[in-house]
């Protein structure tokens, strides 16, 4: 399976219903990643990114479509299946934070390791290339704003995924911890990883290898 994309979506729809209302938050959206690629989506509000992104990650059942990981099917699986696939394949960061509560930095990085079956990342040269070996004993709610981000992707990279799938990573950082971040993306890239990335920041888009637009929706070409 090595020759397979690290991520792969085909016309992925996904349909919200709240009464009579329907909203069509996903119509048919189909890319792929390839392994050293860092892709950036940026679109408005509500065009979809987070409904996407939790599709893409086995959070949400898609309503139509299928998305691939490493070439093993993540849609419509039972939920082990797509725990399984999401602890050894895949760095989640989602809006909100993805840090269990009781444990410390340090605990939640171990546990990422613990639950994925392959050698995960150094965690000592993890959290210092995101700046915070400071803070690997502190608890979620000991954590700054830009800290909790940043620490959520310590957590998300702890495993050494083959595709990292982040949902506004930098929203919170100041301009200089967003450059070193984009830096991270750039050498997992370089490594063969895939990067990507859900963002508003013009600085995103611009270190992306690939821009994909996002409108009501559906991917423009
Ligand atoms: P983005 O992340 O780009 O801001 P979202 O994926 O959060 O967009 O939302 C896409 C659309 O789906 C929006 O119209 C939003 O209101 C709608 N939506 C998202 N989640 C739900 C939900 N659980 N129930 C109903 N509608 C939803
Ligand atoms: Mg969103």
């Amino acid at each position: 399976m090595s020759s397979a994309a690290p991520l792969s979506a085909d016309r992925v729809y996904r349909f919200h219903r709240a009464g009579d209302e329907e909203t069509l938050a996903l119509q048919g959206v189909s890319f792929d990643l390839n392994p050293g690629e860092f892709v950036a989506v940026v679109g408005p509000s509500g065009s979809g990114k987070s409904t996407l992104f939790s599709c893409l990650t086995g959070l949400d059942e898609p309503s139509g479509g299928t998305v691939w990981i490493d070439g093993q099917r993540i849609s419509h699986q039972p939920e082990a299946l797509r725990a399984r696939l999401r602890a050894d394949h895949i760095g989640v960061v989602s809006q909100g934070s993805n840090l269990f509560t009781h444990l410390t930095l340090l605990g939640n990085m171990r546990l990422a390791q613990k639950l994925s079956s392959h050698p995960g990342a150094d965690i000592d040269e993890l959290l210092g290339s995101l700046g915070i070996q400071k803070r690997s004993h502190a608890y979620p709610s000991e954590l700054s704003g830009g800290e909790s981000a940043r620490a959520g992707l310590a957590v998300a990279l702890a495993n050494d995924p083959s595709v990292l799938i982040a949902d506004e990573p930098t929203g919170e950082l100041d301009e200089a911890t967003e450059a070193g971040i984009l830096e991270l993306f750039h050498d997992r890239a370089e490594r063969g990883k895939a990067v990507l990335i859900a963002s508003h920041s013009a600085a995103v888009r611009k270190a992306a290898d690939r821009v994909l637009s996002l409108e009501d929706g559906r991917l423009l070409s």
